[in-house]
Parts: structure tokens; C-alpha cells; sequence
């Protein structure tokens, strides 16, 4: 991205004048190269790259906030007028006291919820309120204090702001897409519940959330106002997990769970907790992110008592990464809670590799492991936030290699029609065959494998060459299945005899999977029917997409 930085016209009388120093940036003489190299929030401290028009020299520089004073993030200088910001949060919220500001339950209510509220926070004339009315009919909308500190006023494409201010594309693409382009409604088993991937549901508890994401999935369930299932709705979703075995896990959203009233979520917490089969439980909430003083020690000690309890949260961009939603992170990790984050790719926002990897790297910082990077689903009224899967699939590649994996989400689109979450990525496997597979790596190397041959399946698949049909594992083969297995002993590695007999006890414990997949082929004799009965328990069963998964009852998307 080239922005150019150009001197401030208009800028504000009460900055501070401009005063040349050796290393000062010189607005008009500099080209702003990229979006920005890192930012570390605790500090303080960004790094831009910049060039100098003339010279065409170009070096990272860091600065402070201070020396940044007078450019806004997009490059161009901050030409505030006097109104905004900061009168804007004195309109509002003049006179709150830190005591307030701090407190979750004054964050929810004192929202910016109201036609008149959007009027004069954007200064919108009459012909525009009309429209933006329009708009709420259709798309409503609320903001919290501290996520509306956030925005940049200077800057019209300020990430923050295009995830919080309703727009009027969302009226102009709003026949564009879907309303439920996951058919989560179809898979409903009882009031709010979703059951579509064999071992997991998808409890939605509310419709209300702290702050309403322009580009949010469930727009759909916007227009029912702002509601929260009753005790009896809640009863019934824990009837049907109770009354179905195969559920392990539980993933409880909306809306956003944590804006119920905690004695409520508590007790449903309770009910799915004492189910004999429900391993786990997972809520999907944004509140770390858009009202992190919600996140008070009291609520984490609470979902603490839930746990094997995993928190998803949604953290789109950098500029989210506060303070405060670190310490809101923080105080979930302290009593023992996971926090993953589940971004968005957003047009305009974080589709941009800087933006992602600067994003991933500070999620990491505070602890929460970049889990999955969504493409933005064709929902109606969110058109204009979607990107092609190659963007996307772009970042990944920009990403793997040059960062930790333990930063770089999976890229996945949910698939329209309920077809579930599909994972993508570069190609990195170019071809293969029994013997070797050509990979590329990062850097576009291209590398010849030698792929050995899988345990069991060898000896079927290759014929029954000496090696394979005495021993069935060679050295470099076992390693695999002693993994899966969870054997592992040297006699397994090294030894042929063994390794016979271990190759069975590989296939039980793997089920056989990776003999198939491995080759195409199913192993033969005891060794086939053993690992096609495991397919057959495993596998959603063929047919129509919809029929196998209405057979199959599988959970829904976990989406905050
Ligand atoms: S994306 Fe999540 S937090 Fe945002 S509006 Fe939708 S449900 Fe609420």
C-alpha cells in the first residue's frame, strides 16, 4: 500500500507546530511504504517503513506516539477537526468517572444504540439520518464506550470503525448473499441448538452481543431485537445433549453468551457439565475484544468451575490489542482457561499480510493462539467485506515459513449449505506416488521426498515384496505407526518380528485411516475388514450432502 504523506492543510490548530529535528519524518518528502512493520502495544512503539521521495532511500523507523503525532495510521496526516474525537467522547461521555468507564454493566449501558445517538456521532443530515433509519430497520446496531475510543476519526478507513458503524452498503448489497447461507437453521434440534458434526452442538444462548460486527454471520437474528433463552429453552437444548451420547463437546454462543446474566449462564454451564459424555465445553464471545472490562475476575472464576472450558474469541485487527483486552485475556488464562482467537477476513481491514501477521503476532504476545482466519461468509448486508479465497489463501503463504506456526491460523471457508468448515492452503504437495511425493516449501524450493511405505497396507499394497510381506514395517515406516500406536519401543522400530504384529495394533488405534488414505487402497484380509468397519463408524455416510448430515446430526459452526 503507497499512501503518500502529504502536508496537513487542514490540520488541526491545536497540534502542536511542526519542529524540524535531524530525524523527524518531513511529511512531503516521504512515501509511507507498507502498513506498518510491528507495533508493540505495551511500548508504545510502531515501526513503518518509509522512502524518501527524492532519494528513494528507504528504512524502518520506530516511533514513539509522540513523534507520530500529526500522522494518522493510513499514512496521511491527522487533520482532526476540533469535533472529533475527543469531543465526541465528551458528548457522550463527559464526566464518567474511571470507576465507571471500567465497570462492564456502565460499558453495556450506555451503548450508542439509537438513531439520534448515529445522527450526531456522524453528523449526519437529514437526508442521511432518513437513510441510515432504513438501514436499522434492516441492520441494527450498538456500540460500546471503550470500542468506540478506539476509532481514528482521522482516518476514514479506520479498521475499527468499519466493524462498528453501520453503513449503507449493508442496505445496498443486502439482497446480495443469504440469510442463513449455513443453514444452521435447518440442523436445529430444538430452540437455539444446532447439531450437524457427529460429536459436537452449537448452543445459541442470545441474540445480543456487547457491540454488532457490520460483517457478523447471524445478521438474521438481529431483527428478533435483543433476547436471551429461557430457563426452559436452555432445559430443553441440555435434554438433547443429554439424550444423545455421541455429543463430547458443547459450543455455546449467540449472540454473545457472556452478555447474559452470569447466574443464568452459570446454571446452563451446570446442566451441560453434569452430562456424563460432555467432555468439554466452549463459549464463542467478543467481549474480550469490544468490552473487555466485562471480563472481571468474579465471571472468570465462575466459567473456571466449568472447566475442561475453552474461550473463542474474535480479535480482527491489531488496533484491538489493547491494554485492557489484554488484561481481559489475561485474567481468563489466569484461572486456567484457553484463549484462541477466530479472525475474519475482512476487505479493507486485515486483508493484507502485514496487517494479519502483525495481528497473529501480538495475539500471540498476549497468549491467545491464532486458531482459525474465517473467510467472511455471503451473508446479506455484507457483501462489501468479502474478499476472493485467494487473498486468503495469499496470506497463508505469506505467513507459513516466515512466522511460527504457533501464529498462523487456519484459513477455512464455511461452506454454504451447511457443508462445514474447509480448510485451505498453498499447494505444497505438487505430485506423488507410492514411492516419492514432490513437495514445495516456503521459499518455492522444490523438494523430492521419499515417501516410506505405511505398516500394514505395505504388505497388501505392494504386492508382497520380501520386506513388506515378512515384516510389514521397515524402520523408517514404523516410526509412523509407533506414534500412532503409542508404542513406540525399540522392538517396534527395529525389530521385524515385532513390528508384525505391532502393524495390527497400529491399524486399532490409528483405525486404519492412514493405510487407505495412504495408498488409495485398503489393506487386504483381517486388516481390510478391520479398518472399513472403522470408516464405516467414522465416515459421515455417503448421499445427498444434506440427507448424510441430517442422518449423521453433526454440530454447527462455532461462531462468536
Ligand atoms: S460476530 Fe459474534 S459478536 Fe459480532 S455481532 Fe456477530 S455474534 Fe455478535
Amino acid at each position: 500500500m503507497k499512501v503518500e504523506l502529504r502536508q496537513a492543510e487542514d490540520q488541526a490548530e491545536d497540534e502542536p507546530p511542526d519542529q524540524p529535528a535531524p530525524d523527524r519524518l518531513v511529511p512531503d518528502q516521504l512515501v509511507l511504504e507498507s502498513f506498518f512493520l510491528s507495533n508493540d502495544y505495551g511500548r508504545d512503539k510502531k515501526s513503518v517503513y518509509v522512502r524518501d521521495k527524492n532519494s528513494g532511500y528507504g528504512r524502518g523507523v520506530t516511533t514513539s506516539r509522540q513523534e507520530r503525532e500529526g500522522y494518522g495510521r493510513s499514512g496521511k496526516p491527522k487533520s482532526v477537526p476540533k469535533s472529533v474525537p475527543k469531543s465526541i467522547m465528551e458528548s457522550f461521555f463527559g464526566g464518567v468517572t474511571a470507576e465507571d468507564w471500567n465497570d462492564g454493566s456502565w460499558q453495556l449501558k450506555n451503548r450508542l444504540t439509537t438513531l439520534d445517538e448515529l445522527t450526531r456521532l456522524l453528523s449526519l443530515t437529514p437526508h442521511q439520518a432518513l437513510r441510515h433509519r432504513r438501514l436499522l430497520e434492516y441492520f441494527h446496531y450498538s456500540i460500546t464506550p471503550y470500542y468506540l475510543s478506539l476509532i481514528d476519526w482521522s482516518d476514514p478507513r479506520d479498521p475499527i470503525r468499519k466493524q462498528c458503524i453501520p453503513d449503507m452498503k449493508e442496505l445496498e448489497l443486502r439482497v446480495v448473499g443469504d440469510n442463513d447461507p449455513l443453514e444452521e437453521e435447518e440442523d436445529m434440534q430444538a430452540p437455539g441448538l444446532v447439531h450437524r458434526y457427529p460429536d459436537r452442538v452449537l448452543a445459541v444462548v442470545t441474540n445480543m452481543c456487547a457491540m454488532y460486527c457490520r460483517h457478523c454471520t447471524r445478521k438474521r437474528i438481529w431483527h428478533e431485537g435483543e433476547t436471551f433463552r429461557s430457563r426452559t429453552e436452555l432445559l430443553a437444548m441440555a435434554d438433547y445433549v443429554r439424550r444423545t451420547p455421541e455429543v463430547r463437546e458443547v459450543v455455546v454462543s449467540g449472540g454473545d453468551p457472556l452478555t447474559m446474566n452470569p447466574e443464568l449462564l452459570d446454571w446452563f454451564l451446570g446442566e451441560l457439565s453434569s452430562i456424563p459424555h460432555v467432555e468439554v465445553l466452549r463459549i464463542g464471545t467478543r467481549v474480550p475484544v469490544v468490552m473487555p472490562m466485562g471480563i472481571t475476575d468474579e465471571l472468570a472464576r465462575m466459567l473456571a468451575r466449568h472447566r475442561p472450558l475453552w474461550i473463542n474469541t474474535q480479535f480482527n485487527h491489531p488496533n484491538e490489542i489493547t491494554p485492557e483486552s489484554a488484561e481481559a485475556c489475561d485474567r481468563l488464562l489466569r484461572v486456567g482457561i484457553p484463549v484462541s482467537n477466530q479472525s475474519v477476513l475482512l476487505k479493507g481491514i486485515n486483508d493484507c499480510v502485514d496487517v494479519m501477521k502483525a495481528l497473529c503476532h501480538a495475539l500471540q504476545r498476549i497468549m491467545v493462539r491464532p486458531y482459525y482466519l474465517y473467510q467472511c461468509d455471503p451473508v446479506r448486508g455484507v457483501e462489501h467485506f468479502r474478499t476472493s479465497i485467494w487473498k486468503g489463501i495469499e496470506i497463508m503463504e505469506m505467513m507459513r515459513g516466515y512466522t511460527g506456526g504457533l501464529c498462523i491460523p487456519t484459513f477455512v471457508v464455511d461452506a454454504p449449505g451447511g457443508g462445514g468448515k474447509i480448510p485451505l492452503q498453498p499447494f505444497y504437495l505438487l505430485s506423488a506416488s507410492d514411492k516419492y511425493a514432490t513437495l514445495r516449501n516456503y521459499e518455492g524450493m522444490i523438494i523430492k521426498y521419499y515417501n516410506p511405505t505405511d505398516g500394514g497396507s505395505a504388505a497388501a499394497s505392494s504386492g508382497g515384496s520380501a520386506t513388506a510381506s515378512s515384516g510389514g514395517l521397515s524402520a523408517a515406516s514404523s516410526g509412523g505407526s509407533a506414534a500412532a500406536s503409542g508404542g513406540g519401543s525399540a522392538a517396534d522400530v527395529g525389530g521385524r518380528t515385532r513390528a508384525a504384529s505391532s502393524s495390527r495394533t497400529s491399524i486399532d488405534a490409528a483405525g486404519g485411516c492412514a493405510s487407505i488414505d495412504a495408498g488409495g487402497r485398503a489393506p487386504a484380509g483381517a486388516d481390510k475388514l478391520r479398518c472399513l468397519s472403522y470408516v464405516k463408524k467414522t465416515r459421515v455416510p455417503d448421499g445427498t450432502p444434506r440427507a448424510a448430515r441430517r442422518n449423521h446430526k453433526g454440530g454447527a459452526t462455532p461462531r462468536v
